[in-house]
């Protein structure tokens, strides 16, 4: 029995205009071809019919030409952290107020709309800043994606306890683990987020081994999925990647050693737990900026030298771990692990070696199963939620179409025109 997810519940007003979408190709998530000639009726903030555009216009609604571009499932970015991130003041100024992050996180909020990203599992964050953004865009403050949030992560006490702060909950002890699953759902959370392993983010914590003991991770996953969350780990060495397949975690972050060990993916292709390879995490430590192609780029990190290098080392392997994954059957959603950057890590995809097809799977279908929303989102069916993107350019030959916010024709949230060329600023 699947819990509530916070993230419907806070979901704004829906369109009160049914929309006839039409002369659109239509890319439909499920993994057939682009359809030609397709037209979409949208009503009440749902999908309520998939016909072709010679069908007239049912009564009642306004005809949208979409005059062949493609239409598409809204985004999902399975993996960010809604940071709202105050930029550095200089010397001198006045510190950022307490307050001020939230304002920060808004426009970042904002700002995944117009590159048509319409949902984001938020995979830690500071306090509740996530879910106050929520309340807000819940009640109309502004329009944003809609957010899934593990509240705070779980992790053993360890040095990332100390460096991400707030975002931490610290337990020891599958008791203390156990309560530390409930506290986040009382917080709001949507799933429950565990290290099994350091984070490569700061230079006190590597990737081996196990982070906590086998009687704590059952804890975690025990007491969450009985209450029916799903389980998210942070696993990077292999050691902590085997017990998070071998516990049933849902979703494996990172992974990026997987590919050593053939084994374990065969696991998770059997078992159907999802890899989010986060390969723009790997990107932005490396100090690679909106660079696609790393061969020979110059790099500007502004992490130590060490975790620079590490960063490298472990971009190389994530995109072997994705293709290898890929290989063997596992399935693949897409996580940015950074700001804004869904478009980008779909061209980083494609780049190494992921097919434009699967890697817009990973986008919409795979990333809706990841996060337990498949019978809401992540398809264009009939009944699902009219959380839509169309584009002028094709993504299956030209993927950089979704990270150019010029190329959005029209986003469309619960059946609501909210972003795109189409929809006034
Ligand atoms: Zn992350």
């Amino acid at each position: 029995m699947p819990h509530r997810f916070p993230a419907l519940i806070a979901a704004p007003a829906a369109g009160q205009q049914s929309l006839w979408l039409t002369n659109a190709r239509l890319f439909d998530g499920t993994g057939g071809p682009i359809r030609e000639d397709a037209a979409v009726l949208v009503d009440g903030g749902c999908i309520r019919r998939i016909g072709d555009a010679g069908d007239p216009c049912p009564e009642g609604a306004r005809i949208i030409d979409l005059a062949r571009r493609v239409l598409m499932p809204g985004l999902i970015d399975a993996h960010t952290h809604a940071s709202g991130e105050v930029p550095a003041v200089a010397k001198g100024a006045e510190a950022p107020l307490p307050g001020t992050a939230a304002h920060f996180l808004q426009a970042e909020l904002r700002g995944y709309l117009r590159l048509g990203v319409t949902t984001i599992r938020v995979c830690g964050s500071q306090g509740l800043m996530p879910q106050e953004a929520r309340q807000a865009m819940r009640y109309g403050a502004f329009r944003g994606p809609r957010l899934l949030t593990c509240a705070k992560i779980i992790s053993a006490t360890a040095p990332g306890g100390r460096f991400y702060g707030d975002m931490y909950r610290e337990a020891d002890g599958p008791d203390d683990m156990r309560r530390a699953v409930r506290e986040q759902v009382r917080a709001g959370a949507d799933f429950i987020k565990v290290m099994t392993t350091g984070a490569r983010s700061n230079e006190l914590e590597d990737p081996e081994p196990l982070q906590l003991t086998d009687g704590e991770l059952a804890a975690v996953v025990e007491e969450a999925h009985r209450l029916g969350y799903r389980v998210c780990a942070h696993a990077e060495g292999l050691d902590g990647c085997e017990a998070a397949i071998r516990h049933g975690v849902d979703t494996i972050e990172h992974g990026m050693y997987l590919h050593h060990r053939p084994d374990l993916l065969a696991a998770m292709a059997a078992g159907g737990q999802v890899l989010v390879p986060t390969l723009s995490g790997y990107y932005w430590m490396a100090g690679l900026g909106e660079v696609i192609d790393p061969a020979g780029a110059q790099a500007r990190p502004d992490m130590p030298p060490m975790l620079a290098e590490l960063a490298v080392h472990n971009l190389m392997e994530g995109a072997g771990t994705m293709r290898a994954a890929s290989q063997a059957g596992v399935r693949i959603a897409l996580g940015s692990d950074t700001n804004l950057a869904a478009g980008l890590e779909a061209q980083r995809m494609v780049h190494h070696g992921l097919d434009p097809a699967e890697t817009l799977i990973a986008a919409t279908r795979t990333a809706a199963e990841a996060l337990g929303l498949a019978d809401e989102l992540g398809t264009i069916a009939e009944g699902k939620l009219a959380d839509l993107l169309v584009v002028d350019d094709d993504p299956l030959t030209d993927i950089g179409v979704l990270a150019d916010p010029a190329r959005i024709h029209l986003v469309l949230q619960l059946g609501v025109p909210v972003a795109g060329a189409l929809v006034p600023p």
